[in-house]
């Protein structure tokens, strides 16, 4: 039999006009550092499928399962290519789908014909397809509206493909095709699914981590970095930077009023990621922040946060309610991680009754009591940098 090969169907990146070009190219290279590290492999696109054969077939799985982590994929499937004839598909069908069905109870049959030259119809593929599979499987009944698996024939230019089903790829847009952004990365269950999400719509994603040790632990900062970890399995490679901010919020706490201590924390947070970003040309922050899920997050919060801030602050999760975010931390896998009960330094000294509508003249009021430029320029002096790939830490 054939060697097997992964079919990928492109996603949004087909709507693209004239920029369409440079969207594939960036595919391209995301799919090569998904794959690479597994083993070498050809492509081949036609007809707006690509077509990725590995040269040792042992590893398709593993590419497959690495493809389904990028973005700009929207459908994926291992199907066998076979000589475009009817005997060479249905000797395809039976050795290498047939296997595959055993415990479903029903199927569809399905075809698409590429190649017009083909001598049948795409219904009459299916039929004849569908009819064999009957006979082969008499346990298995026929679903056209909703069957448990579709088993698909596609007559393509060069070679006819069998394949039983295909799986829902990452979608959004190619990595590094919208720009950079900076997250904010908690050890929270919010802000790496922040992180996804925007890394989805095609951003290329730094990460900034603080803490507050020894009122934050090392196990605390173990946490964000295996969180970073889990998100180089879509971005493939992450710099994750962490700043100290045990000295400010010490400061914070001995002169500034208790219900503005988080508030002026987040806000100094924004000043420090500002200038990192600005020093890096990152011209976005990304934030967990959802709108009400807690003090710091109600609009008036938010605002006051904006206003600390010289770059656009991304909020992916601002509409999402703690039920759809938990689905998309399940999703990416860091659900897990991100419930470990250990300590964020926006968890320490919290005021027991913080301000829920600031007004923006007290906050500033509250500021002057602090020496804020030096405060932050020790805070910053703290940067360290740590490299991620998703198999290792550099
Ligand atoms: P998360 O689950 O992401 O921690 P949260 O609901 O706990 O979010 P907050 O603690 O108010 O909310 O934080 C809001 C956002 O601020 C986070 O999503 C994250 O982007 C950023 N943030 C909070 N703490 C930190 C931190 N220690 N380091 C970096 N960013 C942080
Ligand atoms: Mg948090």
């Amino acid at each position: 039999m054939n060697a097997r090969c992964i079919l990928l169907k492109y996603g949004e990146l087909v709507l693209k006009g004239a920029n369409k070009r440079r969207f594939e190219k960036a595919l391209c290279d995301d799919i090569a550092l998904a794959v690479q590290p597994i083993g070498s492999y050809k492509t081949e696109y036609r007809q707006s499928t690509l077509s990725l054969t590995m040269d040792d077939d042992s590893k398709t799985e593993a590419a497959f399962d690495a493809l389904t982590r990028v973005f700009g994929i929207a459908a994926l499937s291992i199907a066998y290519p076979c000589e475009k004839n009817m005997d060479a598909i249905q000797q395809t069908v039976r050795e290498a789908i047939v296997p595959q069905l055993a415990g479903y109870r029903s199927f569809k049959a399905d075809a698409k014909r590429s190649d017009k030259t083909f001598p049948l119809t795409s219904p009459e593929i299916m039929h004849k397809i569908g009819d064999l599979i009957g006979e082969w499987c008499p346990a298995l009944a026929v679903d056209v509206h909703d069957p448990e698996i579709v088993v698909m024939t596609e007559i393509r230019d060069t070679c006819a493909y069998v394949h039983a089903g295909s799986t829902p790829g990452a979608r959004g847009l190619p990595a590094r095709t919208s720009g950079k952004g900076l997250l904010l990365l908690s050890g929270g269950i919010d802000s790496p699914v922040a992180g996804y999400l925007m890394a989805k719509r095609g951003m290329e994603l730094s990460a900034l981590h603080f803490e507050s040790y020894p009122y934050t632990s090392e196990r605390a900062r173990e946490k964000v970095i295996a969180l970073a970890k889990k998100l180089c399995r879509y971005t493939r490679t992450l710099k994750l930077s962490v700043l100290s901010l045990t000295e400010l919020q010490l400061e914070l706490k001995k002169a500034v009023r208790e219900e503005y201590f988080t508030l002026i924390l987040r806000r100094a947070m924004v000043r420090l990621a500002c200038r990192f970003a600005a020093e890096r040309k990152i011209p976005a922050l990304i934030t967990g922040e959802s709108l009400g899920q807690v003090a710091s997050q109600t609009l008036d919060a938010l605002r006051a946060t904006d206003l600390a801030a010289n770059r656009a602050i991304l909020r992916p999760c601002i509409g999402l309610d703690k039920e759809e975010i938990v689905t998309y931390a399940r999703k990416i896998d860091t659900f897990d991680t991100s419930i470990l009960p250990y300590e964020d330094c926006c968890t320490v000294f919290v005021p027991r009754h913080p301000k829920l509508c600031p007004d923006p003249e007290k906050i500033a009021a509250e500021e002057e009591k602090l020496d804020l430029d030096a405060l932050l320029e020790r805070a910053y002096a703290t940067l360290e940098h740590l490299s991620l790939r998703e198999d290792r830490l550099e």
